[in-house]
């Protein structure tokens, strides 16, 4: 069956898709969290369910679930029809191997500004802990290593200091910028005819400058430079904030620890929040639920999933637009089909080493890299639960090359590269985990979908327009923290503030 979820070019036609249940069994996964077998009841629907919701939503990911919760607490009936045996979508708590401890598979990090996120946090008991961010971290630059302060992080005192200009430009750019609708701005057409490598070679021929700002993109994003729009990426940068707080420091603000997007970690793992938030839905979450198709003709809109059929006044599809043209609509969706087909995911996996203790603190190290190291390219300590973890990034091309191989190869390649970060005592991990996104076949990659150059000023504005009862949420369609946790959340709160402003 295998589909091909990676080229810019990758053929759209559904059918060729096998749609089925995820082998992936989250439910082992949801016990060993603490939260109650009984939370995430795979709920399944009668064949046909004649009630007519106010809401379905299609997708339980953080984005459908918050605009369920939203919609619930406005007192309105609805139905989140999740394709999956659990919630959480692209964030998930996978356990390690042997001990089955708790890791971030999927989303991890929480920072300022990500106010959404961080209140449903707090909401549902999350506690959230400072990444450890003490000492030096690594920069790797074609197999040479140095060191630089883990705080404020970015690596401008190695010769890089060219980029300076640079990011200084970035930031005048993101302080005048159609936050959410880069399409408006002036500039648009210019800079979404380019690529994001482009655009940095327009302005650096200096190739250690040129390298940290292609970094930018794959740390960001897990695509390279070359891949995506520059516009695309001038509004990520400027996304990086809420409507409060105005730059500078929007370059910071999403690739830094303290003080920036990889800030804090959820103690037991950040898919506490879905699944807890989940649990409170109860019946309103019904699971193993593909949605196929979604049919406007009728006088109320009907989805249909393998769960059975259901219909509702209004339909939020609450996924990456990467995926979300995998559903037959009917009538047909051109303009935003056309939209979708130009969005292509990151290709990322997450592998994560356990360790008897954090010795690559004795020696003064962050347990952080950023560089262009392989396969890992971004490392990060990770001591919640009083665990001592390093956990590496696959990211783009080097996760494409390793999608198929063997999981112990996979381990080895990892653990080779936090030798030359850290040291030998990387090969003396006592657990671990391996997560590789792109053959997730509700998900098809990550962290994020990008567009290719020319779709934002082509087809923009259907990212977000209702197609009729159809309201668009998914981290991609927010405004404010795109790509992340909380733009998830924001996106849903505002299909929901759609929907509720409707009814
Ligand atoms: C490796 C990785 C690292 C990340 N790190 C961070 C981080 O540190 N911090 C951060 O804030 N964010 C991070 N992210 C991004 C974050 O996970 C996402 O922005 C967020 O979870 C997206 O939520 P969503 O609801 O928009 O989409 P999703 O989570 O993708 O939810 C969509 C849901 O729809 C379901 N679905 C798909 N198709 C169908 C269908 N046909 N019928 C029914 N259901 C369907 C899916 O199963 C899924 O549950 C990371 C993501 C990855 C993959």
């Amino acid at each position: 069956m295998p589909f091909t979820s990676h080229s810019a070019n990758r053929p759209l036609d559904r059918r060729s898709f096998l749609y089925g249940v995820a082998a992936f069994s989250g439910a082992a996964a949801v016990g060993a969290l603490g939260v109650p077998a009984s939370a995430t009841p795979a709920r399944r629907a009668p064949a046909n369910d004649p009630t007519v919701y106010d809401a379905i939503v299609v997708g339980g990911g953080i984005s459908g679930l918050a605009a369920a919760k939203a919609l619930v607490e406005a007192g309105r009936t609805v139905r989140v029809l999740e394709a999956r045996s659990r919630a959480g979508g692209r964030i998930h708590n996978h356990p390690t191997a042997r001990l089955g401890l708790t890791t971030d598979a999927g989303a991890e990090f929480i920072g300022p500004t990500q106010d959404r996120i961080d209140a449903l946090a707090h909401e549902y008991g999350v506690e959230q802990l400072p990444t450890y961010n003490t000492g030096l971290s690594v920069f790797w630059n074609g197999g040479q290593r140095s060191l630089f302060p883990s705080d404020p992080g970015l690596p401008l005192d190695l010769g890089t200091t060219a980029a300076l200009p640079v990011i200084a430009e970035i930031e005048a750019v993101c302080a005048d910028f159609p936050v959410g609708e880069p399409w408006r701005h002036p500039r648009a057409a210019e800079w979404d005819a380019i690529t994001w490598r482009e655009w940095v070679e327009q302005r650096t021929d200096v190739a250690n400058a040129r390298m940290v700002l292609d970094l930018a993109a794959s740390a960001a994003l897990s695509v390279k430079g070359d891949e995506f729009s520059a516009l695309y990426m001038l509004n990520y940068f400027a996304a990086s904030t809420n409507e409060s707080t105005p730059g500078p420091s929007y370059f910071s603000r999403l690739l830094s620890t303290s003080g920036g997007a990889q800030e804090r970690v959820c103690n037991g793992g950040a898919a506490l929040v879905p699944l807890r938030m989940a649990a409170a839905l109860g019946d309103v979450m019904v699971y193993d639920a593909p949605v196929r198709s979604i049919d406007q003709s009728g006088e109320v809109p009907v989805v249909t999933s393998d769960a059975g059929t259901f219909r509702g006044r209004r339909v939020v599809v609450a996924m990456s637009p990467a995926i979300s043209h995998r559903i037959d609509y009917t009538p047909e969706l051109p303009e935003r089909a056309a939209l979708c087909a130009g969005y292509t995911m990151g290709r990322v996996g997450k592998f994560a080493a356990v360790y008897e203790r954090p010795w690559w603190r004795d020696k003064g190290l962050s347990g952080q890299t950023i560089g262009n190291g392989t396969p890992s390219d971004v490392t990060f300590e990770n001591y919640a639960e009083g665990n001592h973890i390093l956990m590496g990034f696959i990211s783009a091309h080097e996760m494409e090359r390793l999608d198929d191989a063997p999981e112990q190869q996979v381990v080895d390649e990892c653990i080779e590269s936090f030798v030359g970060y850290f040291g030998d005592e990387a090969r003396g991990y006592i657990d671990h985990s391996l997560f590789r996104w792109d053959h997730e076949e509700w998900s098809w990659g990550g962290p994020v979908a990008t567009t290719a150059p020319g779709v934002l000023t082509a087809h923009g504005p259907a990212l977000r327009t209702p197609a009729g009862a159809i309201h668009w949420a998914g981290t991609e369609t927010s405004d404010y923290w795109t790509g992340y946790m909380d733009g998830g959340v924001r996106s849903g709160h505002r299909a929901a503030d759609e929907i509720l402003a409707a009814l």
